[in-house]
């Protein structure tokens, strides 16, 4: 594996436009705050709907998750139908599923209309159970009756595949889709343009008081209505937002292979390694592309990228025969207790702030749903996906609540390994080029990271809560396990919910 890579197949093969940054106060009827795919498609909504809109984005466009997605766009979301009927009614389930069918087709609309490029197509998704794991079959058939109760289009089929590997089962979501993500999002920008929405990257949401929002530079944007759309929101004391959602890393890695998988699905293990698998279409390269996700877990459960890549690129090499490893990365999201997303009014108090966040891993229907939802409530329409996904919600059942709250206990423990772990004096720290570590300066500990003749000597806190930060290697950037908050080695603010940079000094390196 070529170490160190992290960069996706999609950042890599799409070049986007670029934006100036705010350098003063200024109004827009509508806010929308991030620029991944939901603050793309909430600005697209509203701007089709004839409003004035205005899109700040903290770093540059499309740099958030949505860049390292595996981007199949699908309503089959794990074997959630039969827990949602199980949890909320059959009805919910039902409701659930049309939301995501509707966001699919709502997708296939634009592409269409607007002739964009971007690779997509109607796959049919499949879970599938290892051959070796034929119990897992028991949990397929449960599901797939629940597809059959719900009308879902799809069946279990356990006969020979014309798969690669071999399968004890297989169920099929028919008519679900996949593009390439941001082949997508380069034409909405450019459709943006079109509609005269005005764009500013490196221009970060900091705060709101009332109808206006301040940016990390205190420049002033008055606003009508504010879309949230930070993947974690950036204001999230507001509603405990800090406490709503579980960060999940998963890894991807796309390779070159001689044994591809058909074209017209996309694959997602249930049991096993649990590797999800799709086709790249790349006309350029002499062998087909596949995409391979998984070895998903908790923020808090530090683990080291290479290793994890390593393991992947190996379970990738037990399903299909890989002849190059081209791209690897790593990618967060936010999990909520009860797997169904946050969309729609923020809080009870502020009748113009939505959000769109929690997608649990489906963030391409999710993200064009909250921008067909949000754009409704903000017109005083009625929607009808706006109580099933109201982020004012009762957020989950006592045992889902129970187990989403292992999440601060998980970060406690991770807290005090911090405290207990031993780190060299700063005083006495001979760290090489490019290298980073915690280090004790006096009584506090400091991250210290060598950029040639400079140390580079941050706090050791998150600006969000406080907790104690982690140095990623491959990243060369302080990541905090508590909410997945990210700052580069210069202590600035790359993924949020912080919104301030760390407190930096430099310091000759001797
Ligand atoms: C490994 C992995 C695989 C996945 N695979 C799939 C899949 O196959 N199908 C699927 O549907 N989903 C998938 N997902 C989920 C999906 O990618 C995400 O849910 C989705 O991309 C989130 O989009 P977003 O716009 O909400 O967030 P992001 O893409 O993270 O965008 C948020 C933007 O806001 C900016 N920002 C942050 N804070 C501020 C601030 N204070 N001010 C201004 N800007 C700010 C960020 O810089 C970023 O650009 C996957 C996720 C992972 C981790």
């Amino acid at each position: 594996m070529n170490k160190g890579v992290n960069q996706s197949y999609w950042s890599a093969s799409v070049e986007l436009p670029k934006f100036p940054e705010l350098k003063e106060n200024t109004d827009s009827n509508v806010l929308v705050a991030g620029g991944g795919i939901s603050g793309l498609m909430n600005a697209y909504q509203f701007a089709v709907k004839g409003y004035d809109v205005t899109l700040i984005e903290g770093n540059e466009l499309v740099s958030g998750t949505t860049k390292n997605t595996t981007a199949r766009i699908t309503a089959q979301q794990g074997l959630l139908y039969s827990q949602l009927k199980n949890q909320k009614g059959a009805d919910t389930a039902q409701l659930y599923y049309e939301s995501q069918m509707s966001a699919i087709e709502e997708i296939e609309r634009i592409v269409t209309k607007y002739n964009i490029d971007c690779d997509f197509k109607r796959t049919d998704s499949v879970i599938y159970a290892e051959a070796e794991h034929e119990k897992s079959v028991k949990d397929l058939e449960k599901e797939d009756k629940v597809y059959k109760e719900l009308s879902i289009d799809g069946y279990l089929s356990t006969d020979q595949n014309n798969l690669p590997f071999e399968t004890a089962g297989r169920l099929v979501m028919k008519n679900q889709a996949e593009f390439h993500p941001l082949k997508f999002l380069k034409g909405i920008i450019e459709v943006l343009q079109g509609l005269n929405v005005t764009i500013y990257e490196h221009t970060r949401a900091k705060s709101t008081d009332g109808n206006t929002l301040s940016t990390g530079d205190n420049y002033k944007i008055t606003f009508d209505y504010l879309i949230i759309a930070t993947h974690f929101p950036f204001l999230d004391l507001e509603n405990f937002y800090f406490n709503s959602f579980k960060i999940s890393y998963g890894y991807g890695l796309v390779a070159e292979t001689s044994t591809p998988i058909p074209e017209n699905i996309s694959l997602s293990g249930y049991d096993g390694a649990g590797l999800s698998i799709r086709n790249i279409v790349d006309k350029s390269n002499a062998l087909p592309l596949l995409l391979f996700g998984g070895l998903s877990h908790g923020s808090y459960e530090q683990k080291d990228m290479d290793k994890q890549l390593d393991e992947l690129e190996h379970y990738a090499g037990q399903k299909t025969v890989n002849e190059k490893t081209l791209y690897a990365y790593q990618a967060q999201d936010l999990m909520t207790a009860d797997s169904l997303p946050f969309i729609g009014y923020f809080n009870k108090k502020n009748e113009n702030y939505f959000v769109a966040s929690g997608f649990n891993k489906y963030g391409m229907a999710n993200g064009v749903l909250s921008s067909m939802i949000i754009s409704d409530l903000a017109e005083g329409k009625n929607n009808m996906y706006r109580e099933m996904l109201d982020p004012n919600r009762k957020k989950g059942t006592f045992q889902q609540l129970k187990q989403h709250l292992t999440n601060p206990m998980h970060v406690a423990e991770s807290e005090i390994k911090s405290m207990t772990e031993s780190h060299p004096d700063f005083d006495t720290l001979e760290l090489d080029q490019g290298e980073g570590t915690v280090a004790k300066d006096g009584p506090v500990k400091k991250g210290v990271y060598r950029d040639g003749d400079i140390y580079y000597v941050v706090s050791n806190r998150c600006t969000h809560m406080g907790c104690s930060l982690n140095w990623n290697n491959d990243d060369k950037t302080w990541d905090c396990p508590c909410h997945g908050s990210r700052f580069n080695y210069t202590g600035k603010v790359i993924e949020g919910p912080a919104t301030d940079n760390l407190d930096t000094d430099i310091r000759p390196y001797k």
